[in-house]
């Protein structure tokens, strides 16, 4: 099989985890061509645009992508690149699995959980926030729409039986946020009863956080509204030991980006130390999307191995000796089984 993928190896440290990552998936055998195209401060310094055109038209054409951590400039009026992104290819579903990984300095072991959340509405609207012309009241609104709670709430089911997961708690506080927090609820219920082979929980947002630190091993897959799953995605990611480990997959019906959680890290970039992981799990996420889940089982596999029995291998926040490029050469000797 042969795909094309557009590729944006991003700023800071993106272009080198980029090119761990790629250099794994050429030795897992993927049949993936890459089609190069820029976005963040890379394409603003080399085509005076943030997010230039041909970058655009590349994902839609390709239909996935695999990002490295964008830079939007602070001040200027930038609107986030990947905010931008996200609105441009109308990407509802942002899913955050969050999983243990050996020789970490987690507080739990054995998590897998995966945070579905969705990603366009809720609390997040731009015009939902205003100021009284005194500068003495502030609101801001959260809107969902049937719609958009539905897509979200199917979307998780879909992936569940998908991927062989048993359960799915969608979050809430529609004891609050009656009209809101209370339609997103109730479509969850509706669309649970499609999917009788799943168990389905419902649980309030707070109830959920206290939860998730005392009984972590009780979740499987998460559904929730947008602000909910901001919060909750980071909390998850805390108990797996932090951002170092965290893919991000941004889904819609037309598109599809994988990227790492964490940032650009400009403290780190250029010194070949940066954690290769959380770009590398995105890329088996992908690898799933594509149909080649035995290709994703294979490569969160040897990240496993690698980092329970190749320490001198792993990049120095794991506590290593090694660098982006031996990590990845060392999950790439494995990944060939
Ligand atoms: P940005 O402005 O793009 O968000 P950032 O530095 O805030 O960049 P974060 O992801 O928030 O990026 O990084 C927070 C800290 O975690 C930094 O000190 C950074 O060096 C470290 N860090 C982030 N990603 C990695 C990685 N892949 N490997 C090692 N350290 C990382
Ligand atoms: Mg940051």
């Amino acid at each position: 099989m042969s795909k094309t993928i557009a590729v944006i190896p991003g700023d800071g440290i993106g272009p080198e985890i980029m090119t761990a990552t790629l250099h794994v998936l050429d030795a897992l055998d993927c049949g993936l061509t890459y089609d190069f195209v820029d976005a963040g401060m890379v394409a603003l310094e080399k085509h005076g645009d943030l997010l230039p055109k041909p970058t655009l038209d590349k994902i839609a054409e390709h239909k996935v992508a695999l990002k490295g951590p964008l830079t939007t400039p602070i001040g200027g009026g930038f609107t986030s690149v990947n905010v931008t992104l996200r609105r441009h290819f109308d990407l509802y579903a942002n899913v955050r699995p969050a999983i243990s990984f050996p020789g970490t300095k987690a507080r739990y072991q054995n998590i897998d959980i995966i945070t579905v959340r969705e990603n366009t509405e809720g609390a997040y609207l731009a015009e939902g926030q205003t100021l009284s012309e005194d500068g003495e009241i502030a609101t801001s609104m959260i809107r969902v729409t049937r719609k958009g709670c539905a897509r979200i709430v199917r979307y998780a089911f879909e992936m569940a039986v998908r991927k062989g997961r048993k359960k799915v708690t969608a979050v809430h506080k529609a004891n609050i946020i009656k009209t809101a927090s209370g339609m997103f609820l109730n479509v969850a219920r509706e669309i649970a009863k499609d999917y009788p082979q799943i168990e389905f929980n419902e649980m309030i947002v707070d109830n959920t956080c206290m939860q998730l630190v005392m009984k972590p091993e009780q979740f499987d897959v998460i559904v929730t509204t947008n602000l909910f799953g901001d919060i909750l995605s980071d909390l998850c990611a805390g108990l797996v030991g932090g951002l170092g480990l965290a893919p991000g997959d941004n889904i819609g019906e037309h598109a599809a980006i994988f990227e790492a959680v964490h940032g650009s890290a400009p403290d780190i970039a250029g010194k070949g130390i940066a954690n290769p992981c959380a770009l590398l799990l995105a890329a088996a996420d992908m690898l799933d999307h594509l149909g080649m889940v035995d290709k994703g089982t294979r490569l969160r596999d040897a990240i496993r191995d690698t980092m329970a029995n190749d320490h001198a291998n792993v990049t120095p926040d794991l506590g290593g000796k090694g660098s982006t490029q031996s990590f990845g050469e060392a999950i790439a000797r494995r990944v060939k089984g």
